[in-house]
C-alpha cells in the first residue's frame, strides 16, 4: 500500500515522468493535491459541440469506414460517434491502430478540439480510450477535469490518480476525530476519494467542505501557536508617567481627540502597562487620526524610559512622519538642546539614502538613547541599527510589510517590545482573523469632525470635452487657492520597472496550459507617465501660469523632500506624481486629485490615493481618467466613484483578486496558496476553525497529542518560509 510520501514512479511508471517534469509532481501526496479544476458529466452532449471548443465525454461508435487515400499511401478512418441524439465525425489519417478499437457499438471517452470539415463538425485525431479497457466495471457518473500535464491525455491523468487511490492506505488526518465529528466532516481519505472519483457533485462538495475546513484549521492552529508564544513573552511595562511628555503633548493638542481615539488610546496604554508585549492592529480610514494615536503611544514609551521606532513603507512617508511628529511635538522634540522643554526627547530619521555622516550621527543618537523616537524605512531593520532600549515598535501601513519584517524590528529590543501595527486599508473581519490572526484589532470608525466630503467622477479619456473640463476644474481650484495632485502609473524616465506597487496587469493571466478556455490576448496600451503628463500639462492652455512639478520615488531623496516640502508650503499648484503620494501624505490644502489611467490601479489603492484630498475642510474632487471600457475596470472605477466607504471597497477589491493573491495582497509575507478556502466568503468556516484551533492549542500547545496536525502545521510554516526566502 502507498502513503502520501510514496514515490509515483513504481505506481504509474511512464506517466510519472510527465507529472514530474510538467507539474513538479513527484509523490502520491503531490498527485492527490493536484485537484480537478471541474467535472463533466460522463456522457458527452455532442449537441454542445462548437468549432474551436474542447470536447470530452463518453460516446458510442455509430459507424466506422476505412478508405484508401487518393494522393497518399495508406488508409484513413472515418468514424461517426453519437451520444444517442447528436452525431459527430471523427477522422484519422492513419487507420492503423484505430480500426480495431473503433468498431460500431463500442463505447469510449473521446477528447479533442472540435473542427469543421465539409460544413460538418468533426474531431481530427482525437484522444480516446475505449471503456472496456478503462474502468468499465466502475462507471462513475462524473469525469474530473485536470489541468494539462505535459503530453499526457486527460484520462491518463484521471487513470493515474485512480490507480494511486487504488493502492492508497488511509492517510493521516490533521483534523482530530472529535473536531471532525462535531463539524460533521469526512476523513481526509474520504475527501481525497470524493474529490478525485466522485459520483455526484454532492460528493465533491462534501469533500471540498472538509478540505476547506482543513486549510482554515491548520492556518488557525499556526496563528494560535504564534499568539500563545507571544503571550508567554515577558517585556518591560511602559506605563505613561504623570507629568511626562505625553501629558505635556496632550495639553498642547490643538483639537480634542475623537471618542474612538480616546478609547483606542486607553486600550493601548493599558496593554503597554503590562509585562506581556502588546500586539495590536489599529485600522482606520485614511485621515481617521491614527498617527496621533501612535504618537501618544510612542510618547508613553519614552516617558517610561524606553524608545519608540516608527517603520514607514517609503522614504517620502518616513520623512513626512518625521516632519509631522517634530512639528506636533514642538519644543518637546528638542531634548538636550538649549531652549528645549525640560523632559523633551529627540526625533531621529533613518532612511537608506542618507549620507554616511548623517547616518552615523543618527545611529549614535539611537544607540545612546538620545533619540526617544526613531522614524525610518526598511533601513531601520538593518543589523547595525542598535537601540538603547526599544520599548515600542509602530509599523505604519502594514500591507507593505510582512510578519518577517515585523519580527526583525521586534528583535531589536533587549526584551520583546510592544508592537502597534497601523493600516489604512480597512480589513474585513475574515482577513483580520487570518492574515492578521496573531494580532488584536482596534478600529477607528469615525473621522475627526470638519472633514469635507469628496466627490468622485470617472472621466473617459477619449472624450476631448471631458478632458478639457478636467483641466479647467483644476485651474479653477488653483485660482481658489487650492492645490492639485495628478497621479500617473509610470515615471517615464525610460523606466522598465514601474514604481506603483499595486499595478494590475491588464488581464489576470490564466494558467497558460489550460487547453480549453483560452482568454483572448489583451492589447497593451502605453501607460501615462509622470514626465509625459507633466510635459503635456505645461503646454495645456487652461493651466497657463500655474506651477507644476514632478515627484516620484527615483528622484534623489533631497530633491523628493524639497518638492514635497514646497508642495506642503503651498508654493506649488500641481504635483504630478506616481503613487508615492498614496499613503499618509498630508497636505490639507490639496483639494483635487486627477488619476491618469485610473483603471490600472486597484480599488483600495484608488481609495488610498483619494484620501489625500478633502483633508483641510475644503470639499474634495477626485477625477478618475480612463481610456478603457473593459467591464471589470469600469465596475471597479464606478464602485470607487459611488462610495467612500473604505470597508466596502476593501471587500470589493479582495473579491476581485484571485484566491491565491488575497493573502499576498494583504500581506506580502504570506503568499502561500489556499486552494479551497475563500478568505472573504468562508467567514463561518474561518470562525469555527479558529474556535476549534484556539481551544486545541490551549490544551495541547506543542501539539504533542496531535502528531498529524503537527506535521501539517509544520508543512505550512515551511512552505511560507520557503516562499519568503524565494522572494529574498
Ligand atoms: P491617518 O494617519 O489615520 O490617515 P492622521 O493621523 O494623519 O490620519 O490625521 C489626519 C489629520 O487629522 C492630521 O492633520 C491630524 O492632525 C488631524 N487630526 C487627527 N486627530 C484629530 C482630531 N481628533 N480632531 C481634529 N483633527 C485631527
Ligand atoms: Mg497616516
Amino acid at each position: 500500500m502507498a502513503t502520501e510520501s510514496s514515490k509515483l514512479a513504481p505506481i504509474i511508471a511512464t506517466a510519472a515522468k510527465q507529472f514530474a517534469s510538467a507539474r513538479d509532481i513527484h509523490t502520491v501526496g503531490d498527485l492527490l493535491a493536484f485537484w480537478p479544476r471541474r467535472y463533466r458529466t460522463r456522457d458527452a452532449d455532442l449537441g454542445t459541440a462548437e468549432v474551436g471548443k474542447f470536447l470530452v465525454g463518453v460516446a458510442e461508435v455509430k459507424s466506422a469506414t476505412t478508405r484508401s487515400m487518393q494522393k497518399r499511401k495508406g488508409t484513413m478512418l472515418n468514424v461517426v460517434i453519437t451520444d444517442g441524439t447528436h452525431d459527430i465525425d471523427i477522422t484519422f489519417f492513419k487507420a492503423w491502430g484505430h480500426e480495431k478499437a473503433l468498431v460500431p457499438k463500442a463505447r469510449g471517452i473521446f477528447a479533442g478540439t472540435v473542427g469543421m470539415y465539409n460544413s460538418r463538425l468533426q474531431l481530427t485525431h482525437p484522444g480516446y480510450t475505449m471503456l472496456d479497457d478503462f474502468d468499465a466495471g466502475d462507471r462513475k457518473a462524473l469525469i474530473p477535469i485536470y489541468r494539462k500535464v505535459g503530453k499526457l491525455h486527460t484520462w491518463t491523468v484521471t487513470e493515474s490518480v485512480r490507480r494511486v487511490l487504488d493502492v492508497l492506505d488511509d492517510v493521516p488526518d490533521a483534523i482530530p476525530d472529535d473536531v471532525r465529528a462535531r463539524r460533521k466532516l469526512v476523513s481526509r481519505t474520504d475527501a481525497l476519494r470524493g474529490i478525485h472519483t466522485p459520483d455526484t457533485m454532492r460528493e465533491v462538495e462534501t469533500a471540498r467542505r472538509r478540505l476547506r475546513y482543513e486549510e482554515a484549521f491548520v492556518l488557525q492552529v499556526t496563528l494560535a501557536q504564534r499568539r500563545r508564544a507571544a503571550s508567554g513573552q515577558v517585556t518591560t511595562p511602559r506605563p505613561a508617567r504623570p507629568g511626562g511628555l505625553l501629558e505635556a503633548f496632550d495639553a498642547r493638542l490643538p483639537f480634542t481627540l475623537t471618542a474612538g481615539q480616546q478609547e483606542v488610546g486607553a486600550t493601548i496604554a493599558d496593554e503597554m502597562g503590562r509585562d506581556v508585549p502588546m500586539h495590536r492592529l489599529l485600522q482606520g480610514e485614511v485621515g481617521s487620526g491614527k498617527t496621533v494615536v501612535a504618537l501618544r503611544a510612542m510618547l508613553a514609551a519614552v516617558d517610561s524610559g524606553g524608545q519608540a521606532a516608527l517603520l514607514a513603507p517609503t522614504e517620502v512617508l518616513a520623512s513626512q512622519h518625521h516632519r509631522t511628529i517634530t512639528a506636533m511635538l514642538g519644543d518637546l522634540a528638542e531634548g538636550g538642546m538649549l531652549g528645549g522643554a525640560e523632559h523633551g526627547t529627540r526625533v531621529a530619521l533613518l532612511t537608506g539614502s542618507q549620507s554616511t555622516a548623517e547616518r552615523r550621527r543618527t545611529l549614535l543618537d539611537v544607540v545612546s538613547g538620545d533619540a526617544g523616537i526613531v522614524v525610518g524605512t526598511h533601513a531601520l531593520l538593518q543589523e547595525n541599527v542598535d537601540f538603547l532600549d526599544l520599548g515600542l515598535v509602530v509599523v505604519d501601513e502594514q500591507h507593505r510589510f510582512g510578519v518577517e519584517q515585523r519580527d526583525a524590528l521586534r528583535g531589536k529590543g533587549s526584551v520583546p517590545p510592544h508592537v502597534l501595527v497601523m493600516t489604512a486599508t480597512p480589513i474585513p473581519r475574515t482577513v483580520a482573523m487570518t492574515v492578521f490572526g496573531d494580532l488584536e484589532t482596534s478600529t477607528l470608525r469615525e473621522l475627526p469632525a470638519g472633514r469635507a466630503p469628496i466627490t468622485t467622477h470617472v472621466v473617459p479619456e477619449d472624450k476631448p470635452n471631458w478632458m478639457s473640463r478636467t483641466w479647467a476644474r483644476v485651474a479653477e481650484e488653483v485660482r481658489a487657492g487650492r492645490q492639485v495632485y495628478v497621479v500617473c502609473p509610470r515615471i517615464g524616465d525610460d523606466d522598465a520597472a514601474d514604481e506603483g506597487t499595486d499595478l494590475r496587469a491588464e488581464a489576470v493571466a490564466d494558467d497558460p496550459d489550460d487547453s480549453d478556455d483560452d482568454a483572448p490576448p489583451t492589447p497593451v496600451r502605453p501607460l501615462k507617465s509622470v514626465y509625459a503628463v507633466h510635459a503635456d500639462l505645461v503646454q495645456e492652455p487652461a493651466l497657463a501660469g500655474l506651477s507644476l512639478e514632478v515627484l516620484h520615488g527615483r528622484l534623489p531623496s533631497d530633491e523628493k523632500d524639497a518638492v514635497m516640502a514646497r508642495f506642503q508650503r503651498g508654493e506649488l499648484d500641481v504635483l504630478v506624481s506616481t503613487t508615492v503620494v498614496e499613503v499618509g501624505v498630508d497636505v490639507p490644502n490639496a483639494s483635487v486629485m486627477v488619476v491618469m489611467d485610473a483603471d490600472r490601479f486597484g480599488v483600495s489603492q484608488l481609495h488610498q490615493l483619494r484620501g489625500r484630498i478633502g483633508r483641510g475642510g475644503h470639499p474634495g474632487l477626485c477625477l478618475l481618467v480612463t481610456g478603457t471600457d473593459a467591464e471589470a475596470a469600469t465596475t471597479r472605477l464606478n464602485a470607487v466613484a459611488a462610495t467612500t466607504d473604505g470597508f466596502e471597497l476593501a471587500r470589493l477589491d479582495l473579491s476581485q483578486r484571485r484566491e491565491g493573491d488575497i493573502l499576498g495582497a494583504a500581506q506580502h509575507g504570506r503568499r502561500t496558496q489556499l486552494e479551497f478556502l475563500h478568505i472573504l466568503q468562508d467567514e463561518d468556516v474561518i470562525a469555527q476553525a479558529r474556535e476549534d484551533a484556539f481551544a486545541l492549542v490551549a490544551d495541547d500547545p506543542e501539539l504533542a497529542d496531535h502528531p498529524h496536525l503537527g506535521a501539517a502545521v509544520q508543512a505550512r510554516v515551511d512552505a511560507e518560509q520557503a516562499a519568503y526566502l524565494e522572494r529574498g
